[in-house]
């Protein structure tokens, strides 16, 4: 990955601030890119419902919060490891805001 303005080489956490370390340009990634991922957290997330799920979890709260907290963590670590390993099989392709601006503009003058 690199910065569509100079060219610098991007990692995962400069992504994550959308902000290029080199020049401070405003970076972009699809939302469509991070899809597969959450749909795949979320899958885990049931598959760790069900394995864990018991009628007694309800009648104890602080367990039942607990159980909560945990089905959370289980969902946030698989959305982190996964977009990781999406970073790593297929770079997103990043854009900066000024590039979307060219394309509106293209089209109202068509
Ligand atoms: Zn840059």
């Amino acid at each position: 990955m690199t910065c569509p303005q100079c060219s610098q080489r991007l990692n995962y956490r400069n992504i994550q601030q959308s902000r290029c370390w080199s020049c401070g340009t405003k970076i972009c990634v699809p939302r469509t890119y991070y899809q597969p991922v959450v749909i795949v957290s979320i899958a885990i997330m049931l598959i760790t419902l069900f394995l864990t799920f018991s009628e007694s979890i309800f009648s104890n709260l602080p367990l039942f919060f607990v159980w909560c907290l945990m089905l959370l963590a289980v969902e946030y670590v698989c959305i982190f490891v996964g977009s990781l390993i999406r970073h790593r099989i297929k770079p997103p392709p990043i854009s900066t805001p000024h590039a979307n601006d060219n394309i509106i503009r293209l089209r109202l003058s068509s």
